[in-house]
């Protein structure tokens, strides 16, 4: 038979991968005001027409592009930000992947003008449907000025999927207000139809805030400073009689770079414990800096989601660098403050001037060993791991306990590609009286093999465990709930709601339990056994995020992405310590899963490492 394998044409390749990046006109707007800070600009202006559907047009003042930049600039996969893979673990900038320009231009008729600084004259290059129309010499003001008419003119379901103008309008005003948000030191204007929607200088971050959600801002808004080895913290929080209804006064920039974070929001909330009313959020505006190699910016270019490494610590250093800030403003009463400085973690405060607390991290002090005096007890969050007895920490596993009692016992299920011979591959020395595991870096648990070593990923691994848990309960609608003392009253958006009530019978097979569930308040009396209360909002947070993010063309399955969500809220994460028990656990539960392998994400949840490998570093 004759080949039947071809290469799909540049414009056709283009125009799917387009799918991904341009969603709509919002879409256009973040790519081209991200590409106009990369160019270093200090003014950017955005104009609008039709909310997007008529013209989404930036202008900058950047560093611009020679001529055969401007013509490389639409080509896939061409970027001048990184060279090498290596880049992609120290990002500064806001694009990388070289995929905006040449999808957008697969879609839409796109004109760039562009001149460098040094040179007298530019480039104009017309691009309609990925091909070049003409490209010519044109005076132009040093910097870039990308117009993208007719968006999806030759994807007509696309174009007749797009909502009203109001809705189009309100996406483009949210990520114009993330981006001018993280960029105070740009000055920015923003006109729609003629008229003149915001025009902010260059400014401080203060006045930014206060620029965009209207002068009575100011007097509400309490500075959050801090500042340790792993993460710097700069921006306000809104005072709690400020408080809305509505989240949409919650903004993390980290790095720069706009993100939601259930798990961080939950942080903030629970700085606020004992200020908000029910139903109420804080307000917050918060920068966080960390090394970039300590994050993994989602490769998907659409999505808000980013993986830290150490998110237990952040969560820990937010939570109280809030409470802090609003001890020291006099908004709430000074809290448990002496409870504070020993913030049941990892770390010391130093530093105890009131004005600029600075914590450092005691990379030796752990917290949760026997020797350490007057134990504390678990951060923050409960996941049932840490502060509670082993018990409860198995009861997250109902279903899942080993079938026998050894490590031994479930390990022989795992067949490595190097280990067939063996009918136990694990070392003698994993016999129970000696401690077969330790954990390294509060981020992986490491353990013998009889053919080498075995590095576990802890949150990953849990999270396929639980994964597993979740949807097996999901399928086989047979799980067990625990009964509240106390219902738990929640409030969300009509749409958020809307979006619990279609998974309402997949969360009832988890175990959830709802007396009311409607736009007005969701009630819920029971939760998944293991599931503490405090987690529940983060859970169900977290879910309607993840719903969000999804996108239409993804194969969706509500009880795999329910079970991927929760997974994902309820796996210990990295930075947290783990005693010898259940790191054992850990192990063990892994190697009774179908898949042990790989996460719910499909990312590796362990390595081995031969012996013979190992031996070869020494010669
Ligand atoms: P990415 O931003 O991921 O590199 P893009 O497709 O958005 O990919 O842009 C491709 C390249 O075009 C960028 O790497 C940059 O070199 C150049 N470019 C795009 N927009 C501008 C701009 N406004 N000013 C200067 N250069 C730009
Ligand atoms: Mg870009």
């Amino acid at each position: 038979m004759s080949d039947i394998i071809q290469l799909l044409p540049d414009h056709v390749a283009n125009q799917i991968a387009a799918g991904e990046v341009v969603q709509r006109p919002a879409s256009v707007v973040k790519e081209l005001l991200e590409n106009a800070i990369d160019a270093n600009a200090t003014e950017i202006k955005l104009i609008i027409k039709d909310a997007g559907k008529t013209l989404v047009q930036v202008i900058d003042n950047g560093k611009g592009m020679s001529v055969t930049d401007a013509r490389l600039s639409f080509e896939r996969h061409a970027t001048s930000k990184i060279q090498a893979a290596e880049d992609l673990f120290q990002l500064n900038t806001k694009g990388f992947r070289g995929e905006a320009l040449a999808s957008i231009a697969a879609i839409a008729h796109v004109e760039l003008k562009t001149k460098q600084g040094e040179d007298d004259l530019g480039t104009t290059i017309v691009i309609e449907g990925s091909e070049v129309k003409s490209q010519e010499v044109t005076v132009t003001p040093t910097g870039t000025s990308v117009s993208v008419k007719h968006l999806f003119f030759n994807i007509p379901a696309r174009r007749n999927f797009l909502k009203s103008d109001t809705v189009e309008l309100r996406h483009i005003t949210d990520e114009f207000h993330r981006v001018a948000l993280a960029h105070p030191n740009i000055g920015f204007s923003f006109y729609h139809n003629g008229s003149d929607l915001f025009n902010v200088p260059q400014e401080n971050y203060r006045q930014r805030v206060v620029h965009i959600f209207g002068t009575k801002t100011n007097e509400k808004l309490v500075p959050v400073e801090e500042e340790t080895e792993v993460l710097k913290i700069s921006g306000f929080v809104g005072k709690p009689t400020f408080s809305k209804k509505t989240k949409s006064e919650q903004f993390f920039f980290v790095n720069q770079r706009f993100i939601k974070s259930p798990y961080l929001n939950h942080a903030i909330k629970s700085a606020f414990e004992g200020l908000l009313k029910d139903g109420y959020h804080p307000s917050y505006f918060l920068n966080l800096t960390v090394d970039p190699k300590s994050i993994d910016i989602n490769i998907h270019p659409t999505k808000t989601e980013i993986k830290f490494d150490d998110e237990h610590t952040l969560y820990a250093i937010l939570r109280s660098a809030v409470k802090h800030s609003l001890g020291q403003f006099n908004i709430a009463p000074v809290l448990d403050f002496e409870h504070q400085s020993s913030l049941n973690t990892p770390y010391n405060y130093k530093d105890k001037s009131a004005a600029t607390p600075a914590i450092e991290v005691d990379r030796n002090y752990n917290p949760f060993s026997d020797d350490s005096a007057g134990k504390p007890q678990s951060v923050s969050r409960n996941t049932g791991f840490k502060s509670e007895p082993a018990a409860s920490w198995e009861s997250l596993y109902v279903g899942l306990e080993s079938k026998g009692n050894t490590a031994q016992s479930d390990f022989s299920e795992v067949t490595f590609e190097s280990d067939s011979k063996n009918e136990s591959i694990f070392s003698d020395s994993s016999i129970e009286t000696k401690k077969s595991t330790f954990q390294l870096q509060q981020k992986y648990i490491v353990s013998t093999l009889k053919s080498g070593m075995l590095i576990i990923d802890q949150n990953k691994a849990h999270q396929r465990v639980l994964y597993e848990n979740f949807l097996k309960h999901i399928t086989v609608k047979e799980a067990t709930s625990q009964q509240l003392l106390f219902p738990l009253q929640l409030h969300f958006t009509p749409n958020e709601t809307k979006i619990i009530e279609d998974l309402k019978t997949d969360l009832e097979h988890t175990g959830f339990v709802f007396s009311e569930l409607n736009t007005k308040e969701i009630i819920i009396t029971g939760v998944p056994v293991g599931v503490p209360e405090s987690e529940v909002s983060i859970i169900l947070e977290q879910l309607i995020s993840d719903v969000e993010n999804d996108l239409p063309e993804t194969n969706f399955s509500a009880a795999d992405l329910l079970a991927k969500s929760m997974a994902k809220s309820l796996a210990i994460k990295n930075g947290q310590s783990l005693s010898s028990t259940e790191q054992e656990h850990m192990v063990n539960s892994l190697f009774a899963c179908k898949e042990p392998n790989v996460s719910p994400t499909n990312r590796p949840t362990f390595i081995t490492m031969a012996v013979d490998d190992i031996e070869k570093k020494f010669m």
